[in-house]
């Protein structure tokens, strides 16, 4: 039976919040055995770059709302300041899919039910600890923007637990921010010139204004925690790791997240038992120096290990196939390697070689347009059909294996791994692969719910990596065509001839023969006197596409100059058919004439020749026969037509 999957949209998933709500997520969906597919840019939504924020919020635009059984939306993650476009074209498309349960986190969208983390006990308790294990009085509450709800909401409870200790906070001390470092830094600057009077204690709603504070009092000679203590709600790597370790509370999101999954499977699977989400709340406060604890060691060292990319194995994680591997990205220069490739399979087989670097990981797969490489303009969304071209894979003893056949399946499938039933509960990765606005296709990848199932730097800066040597490649391919091949009729030059025949490998092809036609257009001097330049073009152009069209695949066709054409190949050519074959290339020539409807003549004199392949064998010697039989021709059939 095909496993339920639970659809999480975020943006930037290796942030705090974001791996927390992972955490929640997976690991309720672990215990009920469903899949979680996250779809997810890797940049946040604010990013001041239109058309990459564009391209990178495409992914939101495959998940297959036919094809999963719950979606959860991180609602404020989707939201770049006050614009709510990717939710709009969200709930656009869900109209369609009435039935479908989908739920808003932490923030409230019209028509959907949202579930909020209740941070009530941790702000509480963050109030008592200032005063019952600090003693302190004179406190001071700094919240997000004023009328905004949930900043509202925890200033509300912060002077509610104050007051319960027979505590009043006074006006001067009740200040709005905008859970931002800034606000933070400001309030540090009133406190220092005394526009706001000197508390005893700082209490924040957000961690990130704590920070700014601290740091500013501190340059204006503040001290912390002896003048004043701070202390923050909704912990981060960052509070963690400052000088002045932040004392903050965790904020409950995991459990919320849990929370949605749960209410997903109440719709889905209806009595079916709904298992705890444990949160261990003695972890949840973070002490340190800020409020003049000791921090927790370990909960430091955790913090920090999260960050020390040069760290190569994480050997104190409980799982051994956890390795922070940013430092043995670097030290692969996968990037340069990437970038070198001379052809996008040579590009595709280096990412192969070097997919080790994205453990853990149990399938990673590069799906892309068919025509990544042609691509030049901005598409939407993604075709009818995608190539997996590349797949990866980790064996059950953690090797590394790859395979880059091309694989194309409909893109309404999202991935080809949805239709294996036998893979257990995971968790799927989908991310956008794309340069600035161009849009190349997107990344899977799939982790077991039993490995740590969150992402690091290390994934989003693979992905910058795989986005940009394509690009390169791309460009690379480009521009060589730019330089072998005629602009005007697409043919090769004679720079691309030369190639082509390097190519061909003439010298391994003895045996066969080496065949040249050389044609070239009659009289086209008097079209271009009587008609004008631009019918001669298209005289050369038509001739051009019937040299095409009458070529065999494998052949070289080849503008030599002004009206000149060649057609190279390499095979068992046999005399005995040239002028059958010069015959299909004049009826060709005339019948595609005659479509445009002109009412001058056109045509063209050929001249074939090959010879078999053998030591000495040089293509010129060909062409110059061929060309020789040409100008019999032409001269023949000038003198049938009187020309001078
Ligand atoms: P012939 O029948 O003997 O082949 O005479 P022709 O008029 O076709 O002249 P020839 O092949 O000797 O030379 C080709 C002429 O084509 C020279 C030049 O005026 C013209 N020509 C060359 N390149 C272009 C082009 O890109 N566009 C146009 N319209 N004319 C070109
Ligand atoms: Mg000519």
């Amino acid at each position: 039976m095909r496993r339920k999957n639970i659809a999480l949209i975020t943006a930037q998933p290796e942030a705090s919040h974001e791996l927390r709500i992972i955490k929640g997520i997976s690991t309720q969906c672990r215990k009920y055995g469903y899949h979680v597919s996250v779809f997810t840019p890797m940049t946040h939504l604010e990013f001041q770059r239109d058309a990459y924020v564009k391209a990178e919020s495409n992914i939101f635009r495959l998940v297959n709302f036919d094809r999963i059984d719950g979606l959860i939306l991180d609602s404020v993650n989707l939201v770049p300041g006050d614009r709510s476009r990717f939710i709009d074209e969200i709930l656009e498309r869900l109209r369609d899919y009435p039935d479908l349960p989908v739920v808003s986190l932490e923030m409230f969208i019209e028509g959907l039910p949202m579930i909020r983390s209740n941070n009530e006990d941790a702000l509480r308790e963050m109030c008592r600890h200032a005063i019952e294990v600090h003693g302190k009085r004179e406190l001071l509450v700094m919240t997000g923007g004023r009328g905004n709800e949930v900043a509202e909401s925890r200033l509300k409870i912060c002077l509610d637990e104050i007051e319960k200790h027979g505590l009043r906070v006074k006006d001067e001390h009740i200040v709005y921010g905008d859970f931002w470092y800034a606000s933070g830094d400001e309030l540090a600057r009133k406190i220092a010139d005394k526009t706001v009077s000197l508390p005893e204690a700082v209490l924040c709603t957000s961690t990130h204004m704590a920070l700014g504070l601290i740091y500013r009092l501190r340059k204006l000679g503040i001290r912390i925690p002896e003048d004043v203590i701070v202390l923050g709600f909704d912990t981060t790597v960052e509070g963690c790791c400052n000088d002045v370790i932040l004392s903050a509370y965790d904020a409950a999101d995991a459990s919320s997240a849990a929370g949605t999954v749960d209410y997903i499977r109440r719709i889905i699977d209806p009595g079916k038992e709904i298992l705890p989400y444990e949160e261990d709340v003695k972890k949840m406060f973070f002490p340190g120096m800020s409020c003049g604890c000791t921090p927790r060691i370990e909960q430091t060292l955790n913090a920090f290990q999260r960050v020390a990319y040069l760290i190569a194995y994480n050997s104190s994680s409980d799982n051994e196939s956890f390795e922070i591997s940013f430092g043995r990205m670097m030290e692969s220069y996968c990037m340069e390697e990437f970038t070198a490739s001379r052809s996008p399979e040579e590009c595709f087989r280096k990412m192969a070689d070097m997919s080790y670097l994205l453990k853990p990981f149990r399938d990673y797969q590069l799906c892309l347009r068919k025509d990544w490489i042609e691509e030049s303009d901005v598409p939407k969304g993604y075709p009818p059909e995608m190539t997996v071209f590349l797949t990866a894979w980790v064996t059950p003893d953690y090797l590394c294996k790859a395979d880059c056949t091309p694989l194309t399946f409909e893109t309404e499938k999202m991935t080809p791994l949805f239709e294996d039933e036998t893979i257990e509960p995971s968790i799927f990765y989908f991310s956008p692969i794309h340069f600035e606005g161009i849009n190349f296709g997107y990344s899977v990848l799939r982790r077991s719910l039993e490995d740590p199932p969150t992402l690091t730097l290390t994934y989003r800066t693979w992905l910058r990596f795989v986005n940009n040597a394509l690009e390169m490649t791309r460009t690379r391919k480009q521009l060589l065509s730019l330089s072998i091949r005629d602009s005007m009729t697409g043919l090769y030059n004679r720079r691309g001839m030369q190639l082509q025949l390097e190519k061909a490998g003439l010298r391994e092809r003895s045996g066969e023969r080496l065949f040249a036609a050389v044609v070239d257009m009659d009289r086209l001097k008097k079209i271009n006197d009587t008609y004008g330049h631009t019918e001669g073009d298209y005289g050369i152009m038509i001739t051009a596409e019937a040299v095409r069209q009458s070529a065999l695949p494998e052949e070289i066709c080849v503008r030599a100059g002004g009206d000149e054409f060649y057609i190279i190949g390499i095979g068992l050519y046999d005399p005995d058919d040239f002028p059958a074959r010069k015959e299909r290339f004049r009826k060709l020539l005339q019948e595609l004439h005659a479509k445009s409807g002109k009412s001058f003549p056109i045509s063209a004199s050929i001249g074939f020749s090959c010879e078999v392949i053998g030591e000495d064998t040089n293509p010129d010697t060909v062409i110059n026969r061929a060309d020789k039989e040409m100008y019999e021709e032409k001269v023949r059939s000038r003198a049938e037509r009187m020309d001078p």
